[in-house]
């Protein structure tokens, strides 16, 4: 290890698993990993790139659903103990890397492993137990069939210990719907589809228990800046809103006329002040938080009057809010918190759910589909009613719902007809809660991001939140747009070895300078100390995920949005007459990052400065 007195914050283990043939091996992080790649999602990216051959599928058994935690994850540190599932994703046949919050992640890590690699597929259903460092597949035959929470609850009980961690898949995994998430109490890495992934091998879910700690290579350093990073948070205005209500942007969003309403017709819905953030604030019974975050983000919320009255959920957080009223054209709070517990039960991602349901509301307004193809719903604008049915069915691939569950694109594909225009996504990622014509860096992100429309690849809280760092920006403006791209991306790509929460970084609370303080305390690995060297990891991590698509078959012409974010000025509302200006933005972005401009692939002489030479072909 280049610079390392002695190597804290990992466990030094790598735990594979085989169900096909039920075998498990171990391996140990070298040392040139680990500085190259840090953790969290660089092991993830590298991982996958080597251990995957081209073309597999991404429902086979060569498939791999890597379970990651980082360095920093266990330790006093704040925001930092996140978990990621990375994989081939069955909806975009590419790279995928995909996030959730919670205990599952520090549970890992206590249990011994920094890694966890599954292939295979049993031929029954199975959970894998591990705990403290032993691990064992068990029969999960009376599970399958039942929802996340059940699951939670049984596994608990057969194991009797009730602080077992679960991460888990509902009906939608085990019925392969392209869009399923996993699991664990509630909150979901929810996009791309790991949930089928783990469906597709008969996997019901990972239960894990352990009591390790974490050794910290240089404490009294790793204190003080774990100290520096309170204060910061304390202190911070915007996490002080955010704190008290969590990702409410509803308000926020509509007020900049990028709320998409209708399938991304239209940028503000008109009553949007029915689920502003004071209607779920009211309705919250407490507060709740993952492993040592003092944000406190999530909320338990319950619905006492109504249609939905007793439904009850942990959130809903803005893009589920915003899912479940801006495709259907109806501020609904009640359903917002119903189909978001629904969603949880059924093990459902929300964002592609409710941009899928609202594709079908297009075309049923346009006449494409019909009450026929929709088994009787009636999807008109206003009506909402018919979203919890079309959820159930979507999870169970019944009747019209066996279509949805392949996500927009070849939903529309096989519906033809010209529905393809409709189908709001990029690589066949569904567009989340922002529309891009409202923010132009924000909207490069989506349209590179090397996993679809994922907002939280690079969220640029500069055009959202007006954070001036690295500068303030105009967010309609064109000029210099790829250049900011590509910083946030990179920071995320950065702090995602760590794993740190993307919604505090999304408002700026963590700079690479308190990054590399803490990171190179817990490691003491001296490179890390240098906040130039992590920009630079995360440009490679961003990179060698961009190879894998490449590998694939990606390139420039699937870095492209439907023509309505292009084409279609914004009709009305704080961003009237915008349009997203493609070619000049890619133009910007793929200059920022040093890719050729016809093919949007890296150069060789970016590969070779970023020491991802054995990516070239
Ligand atoms: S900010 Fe919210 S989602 Fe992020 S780690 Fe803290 S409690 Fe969890």
């Amino acid at each position: 290890m280049p610079g390392a007195k002695k190597v804290g914050g990992y466990k030094n283990r790598i735990l594979r698993v085989n169900l096909t043939d039920r075998k498990f091996s171990e391996d140990t992080l070298s040392n040139e990993f680990i500085h190259d790649y840090i953790g969290g999602r660089g092991f993830g990216a590298k991982l996958l790139y080597d251990e995957l051959k081209p073309g597999i599928d991404p429902l086979g058994e060569e498939n791999e659903l890597i379970s990651l935690v980082g360095p920093m994850t266990g330790t006093n540190s704040q925001s930092f103990h996140r978990w990621k599932v990375t994989f081939k994703s069955p909806l975009t046949s590419g790279y995928f890397t995909s996030s959730a919050g919670g205990f599952f992640g520090a549970e890992q890590k206590a249990a011994g492993f920094d890694v966890i690699i599954i292939n295979g597929a049993a031929d029954k259903p199975v959970y894998l137990w591990i705990h403290d460092g032993k691990y064992e597949l068990r029969d999960a035959t009376y599970l399958w069939g039942l929802d996340c929470d059940d699951t939670h609850t049984l596994i608990r009980e057969e194991l009797n210990d009730p602080r077992i961690r679960i991460a888990c898949i509902g009906a939608a995994g085990e019925n392969g719907v392209k869009y399923a998430g996993v699991f664990t109490d509630r909150r979901a890495a929810g996009r791309g589809g790991g949930g089928a992934v783990m469906g597709a091998k008969k996997l019901k879910a990972i239960a894990i228990r352990g009591s390790g700690k974490v050794a910290i290579a240089e404490p009294e350093a790793f204190r003080q800046a774990a100290r520096e990073q309170v204060q910061i948070l304390k202190e911070h205005e915007g996490m002080k809103g955010f704190s008290e209500t969590g990702t409410q942007l509803a308000e926020f969003t509509n007020l900049l006329g990028m709320y998409p309403t209708r399938n991304f017709q239209e940028g503000v819905l008109p009553d949007w002040e029915k689920i502003e953030r004071s209607v779920y604030t009211n309705l919250r019974e407490r507060k709740t938080a993952c492993y040592r975050c003092m944000l406190h983000c999530g909320s338990i919320t319950k619905m006492n009057t109504g249609r939905y009255s007793g439904a009850w959920t942990e959130g809903p957080e803005y893009e589920t809010i915003w899912a479940f009223t801006g495709p259907e054209g109806k501020a609904d709070v009640g359903l917002t918190i119903a189909a978001d517990k629904l969603c949880d039960d059924l093990g459902l991602d929300t964002i592609s759910a409710g941009n899928t349901i609202g594709f079908a509301y297009e075309l049923y307004d346009r006449g494409i589909i019909t009450k026929k193809d929709t088994g009787g719903l009636e999807l008109t604008y206003g009506n909402s009613e018919p979203v919890l049915e079309m959820l159930r069915q979507i999870a169970y691939r019944k009747g019209f719902g066996d279509l949805l569950a392949e996500g927009t694109l070849e939903a529309a594909r096989r519906i033809g007809k010209g529905a393809e225009q409709y189908a709001i996504q990029v690589k066949g990622l569904e567009l989340p809660a922002y529309d891009p014509r409202g923010a132009k860096a924000h909207g490069l992100n989506l349209l590179t991001s090397n996993l679809g429309a994922d907002h939280n690849f690079g969220y640029a809280g500069q055009e959202l939140f007006g954070i001036p760092i690295p500068r303030e920006v105009d967010r309609f403006a064109v000029e210099s747009k790829g250049e900011l791209a590509k910083y946030n991306q990179d920071l995320t790509a950065m702090t995602n070895t760590g794993i740190y929460c993307n919604l505090p970084l999304s408002m700026a609370t963590l700079s690479p300078e308190l990054y590399a303080k803490l990171l190179s305390a817990a490691t003491g690995v001296k490179d890390f100390a240098d906040p130039d060297y992590l920009w630079r990891v995360g440009e490679r991590i961003t990179n060698l995920e961009r190879m894998f698509n490449i590998r694939e078959g990606f390139g420039r012409k699937d870095d492209i949005f439907p023509k309505r974010l292009t084409d279609e000025p914004m009709p009305a509302g704080p961003s009237a007459g915008q349009v997203f200006e493609i070619e000049p933005l890619l133009k910007s972005y793929y200059k920022a990052r040093g890719w050729d401009a016809k093919t949007g692939i890296p150069t060789k002489a970016k590969l070779d400065e970023l020491g991802l030479g054995f990516a070239i072909k």
